[in-house]
């Protein structure tokens, strides 16, 4: 594995490349690309594009449809195969590190580990991904063959922040692949064979404001309704089931001592499994604030990406192949995190995701990513684009 990591880094003896993916990678995440910095995301797709190109992408930014939704443009490449039906494969240029954290630079821990902003989350899974595609197509090439499939690569541009606006485009992408693979992270040195949905709630009591010392039992407490409320809501958690309740905010009444409280509010993040889990468990939040006093609705969902049967032997095939490149027992898990591809979940879709490469912390500044799995996860990723780019569509 050592020998195979210093050819990829260091040597590239007679590559088209003329940057090393370690060179590309540091290149990338010194650009600061969080979601809402719209020229900074910008910027990486625009240092990405020519990359894509270089392999034979078509390449489009394409404005995001949604005018009210801000964001940079999403990288779309298509390079057309013998059939119109497709692999896609889904990244994100996007981080959650705006211009205003403190960070913004990588530094090399030691050889073999990086940490920066976005270094394995995503912009490492756009690297292995450009190398997994150059295995992948060069093979074809040496055996002058053109893919089977049409590959399509989709970097989307505000991932972190749910990526509103492109729900279309994904259901159209999604429609017309027979395989889409995720670039996110490993999920602990496995991959990701299913993602849980996430309901969002906003609830509002409202109360009755009164002097606190002097009218006490006319004010009616609405701080202390959502607080009993709460304890009920957090029984909703179900480890064993994957379903959890949390609440992430409350705030309400005045900035004061000797007002009774007369309003309260809290932001209550859910996170499900399956559509059947979800309905039960907006009903059971339904009869839980049911009460004159109480008003909430659902801000946002996004529908659970369920593991599937279709899914399953190239689940297994992938793993057997990670194990064979990194060994240890890599597994398949079910990820707590929304990714995009949930967006593409359907039945008749084989689709998994976590297929970049190993690392840990994302989304704090300890994120680092292991650069020896960069090469491992594109060989398996190459692997997995041949096997399955070479069954008849
Ligand atoms: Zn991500």
């Amino acid at each position: 594995m050592w020998w195979a990591f210093l050819t990829m880094f260091l040597i590239r003896p007679g590559l088209v490349q003329a940057k090393t993916p370690l060179e590309r990678l540091k290149e990338i995440v010194s650009i600061n690309s969080g979601s809402a910095n719209l020229e900074g995301v910008l910027a990486v797709q625009k240092k990405i594009r020519p990359w894509f190109e270089e392999l034979g992408f078509e390449v489009v930014l394409k404005e995001n449809p949604e005018g009210s939704a801000k964001s940079a443009p999403m990288l779309i490449g298509t390079l057309v195969g013998k059939s119109p039906r497709s692999i896609t494969l889904t990244m994100h240029a996007d981080t959650v590190f705006e211009p205003s954290s403190p960070f913004q630079k990588w530094i090399m821990k030691d050889e073999s580990l990086m940490n920066g902003p976005g270094v394995m989350d995503d912009k490492g899974g756009i690297i292995v991904a450009l190398e997994a595609l150059e295995i992948y197509l060069s093979g074809l090439k040496s055996r002058n063959e053109k893919p089977r499939y049409t590959l399509i690569v989709e970097v989307t541009p505000n991932e972190e922040v749910g990526a509103l606006g492109w729900e279309k485009t994904f259901r159209e992408l999604s429609e017309q692949s027979d395989l889409v693979i995720g670039l996110e992270p490993a999920y602990r040195k496995g991959i990701v064979e299913g993602r849980k949905g996430n309901v969002w709630f906003e609830i509002e009591v409202t109360g009755k404001e009164a002097h606190a010392g002097v009218n006490h039992r006319l004010g009616v407490n609405a701080c202390n309704l959502l607080a009993k409320k709460m304890v009920e809501l957090e029984k909703l958690t179900d480890y064993p089931k994957n379903v959890t309740v949390s609440v992430g905010r409350i705030e309400g009444g005045q900035d004061k001592y000797n007002i009774v409280c007369g309003w309260a509010k809290a932001k209550m993040d859910s996170r499900v499994p399956d559509a059947a889990a979800r309905d039960r468990l907006v009903k059971a939040v339904g009869r839980i604030l049911k009460d004159p006093a109480i008003r909430f609705k659902i801000t946002d969902e996004t529908v659970p990406m369920a593991a599937r049967p279709l899914s399953r032997p190239w689940t297994q095939k992938v793993l057997e192949w990670i194990r064979q490149e990194e060994g240890g027992s890599p597994e398949a898990h079910i990820s707590g995190g929304v990714g995009d591809v949930n967006h593409y979940a359907r039945e008749g879709l084989v689709v998994m995701d976590g297929l970049g490469p190993v690392g840990d912390h994302m989304h704090t500044p300890e994120e680092f990513i292991d650069l020896r799995t960069i090469p491992t996860r594109a060989r398996v990723l190459a692997r997995l684009l041949e096997e399955f780019g070479s069954k008849r569509p």
